[in-house]
């Protein structure tokens, strides 16, 4: 693809038939069917019980014939669409493999002989890949709230090459206040990069950063498709900074793009009106009719506003995580900083409903 720039071709998404704008009301599963749920009992990744949205999966079939050209049509289709959403120039996005992915090209970027900066526990990429080639890690432990604690995380010296935020947080699911992220982000070293991890923004009432892009050159912001637009298979991201972070994300990717089907999907899902606020009520209420549940029951939850929570089983949670999938049902890993805590994705009523029964019986309590 030598020589085809971006700007070349934003000229040819004129040209595309852009899906119209598709009612997520019309489409809607029933969150709450009755009935068993499929064995085992997937809790474990933060994927969405409901995969892509209906009109996500008639794009997805759509572009299976696109599949013998080159999807960069569809690529910039959806970076406009995207910055036409949030209002920033469509040279402030661009999409990858999976944010995953831009997460991690992030860090050989900013990182190497400056350290990284990490909130603790967290979602374990960026320290993965530095630790890949020896780069220092500062883990920050979250604040008594489960918030970043970004005082602590500013006063890291020397200066970091980059700061990592996920907001909400992977593996707790809270929130840090806005207030605090936009100190951070105020505060950071110009050549400091802070990057914030909006995966799961869409379940919480948390403020986006991508309007803060615009007055800061050195902020990064990501978003998935995988979570609750329920495509994590598809693997598509986006990562939203002025265009030089992006150029330095770029060297490592070499045009390697998400296939059509998935740009379609992801397309259509930012097309379907409704879609983000039904999901994030269903996964509201299905996460906190369990949290309740379960803090009932004496046993204390992370107060999340994403799509996983987590609980103190007050023992290593190892052994609990371990009897839970003896029972079919299976919950995340276990962070080494919180040995006594698991991390339960949100899952559908019947799904919630076998968890539930399970945690229950493995904690050796009735109902
Ligand atoms: N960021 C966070 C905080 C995650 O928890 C995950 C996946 O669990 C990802 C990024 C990866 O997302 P993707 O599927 O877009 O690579």
């Amino acid at each position: 693809m030598e020589g085809l720039s971006r700007r070349r071709l934003v000229g040819l998404t004129a040209a595309l038939p852009l899906l119209g704008q598709v009612s997520w009301a019309a489409s809607a599963p029933d969150t709450d069917a009755p009935g068993a749920a499929q064995l085992p009992v997937r809790l474990n990744f933060n994927e969405s019980p409901w995969g892509p949205s209906a009109s996500a999966r008639a794009a997805m079939h759509e572009g299976i014939a696109g599949c013998g050209r080159y999807p960069y049509p569809l690529q910039y289709a959806l970076i406009d669409t995207f910055a036409r959403q949030h209002a920033v120039p469509e040279d402030n996005v661009q999409v990858f493999c999976g944010s995953k992915l831009a997460l991690q090209y992030a860090v050989h970027a900013f990182t190497g002989a400056r350290s990284l900066v990490v909130p603790e526990p967290s979602y374990e990429a960026p320290v993965d890949t530095a630790q890949t080639r020896d780069t220092t890690v500062h883990a920050v432990a979250l604040d008594a709230r489960h918030a970043h604690d970004v005082d602590a995380m500013l006063a890291v010296r020397p200066a970091p090459g980059m700061i990592y935020v996920c907001n909400p947080n992977n593996p707790t699911g809270t929130v840090t206040p806005a207030a605090a992220l936009e100190r951070l982000i105020a505060k950071a070293p110009s050549d400091t990069v802070v990057v914030v991890d909006e995966a799961y923004i869409h379940f919480s009432d948390a403020p986006s950063c991508i309007p803060l892009v615009k007055a800061h050159a050195n902020l990064l912001v990501l978003r998935t498709f995988s979570k609750l637009y329920g495509m994590a298979g598809a693997r598509v991201g986006l990562a939203i900074g002025q265009p030089a972070l992006l150029e330095a994300l770029e060297a490592f990717d070499g045009y390697n793009v998400a296939a059509e089907p998935s740009l379609r999907g992801a397309l259509a899902s930012l097309q379907c009106t409704g879609l983000v606020a039904q999901r994030k009520q269903d996964n509201q209420r299905l996460r906190d009719a369990t949290v309740n549940r379960l803090t009932a029951a004496g046993w204390r939850c992370t107060a999340s506003q994403a799509n996983c929570f987590m609980v103190d089983v007050r023992q290593p949670a190892d052994a609990v995580v371990k009897a839970l999938a003896e029972a079919q049902v299976k919950v995340g890993r276990v962070w080494s900083s919180w040995p006594t805590w698991i991390r339960v994705s949100v899952g559908d009523a019947a799904q919630m409903q076998h968890f539930e029964a399970a945690l229950f019986q493995v904690l050796g309590q009735a109902e």
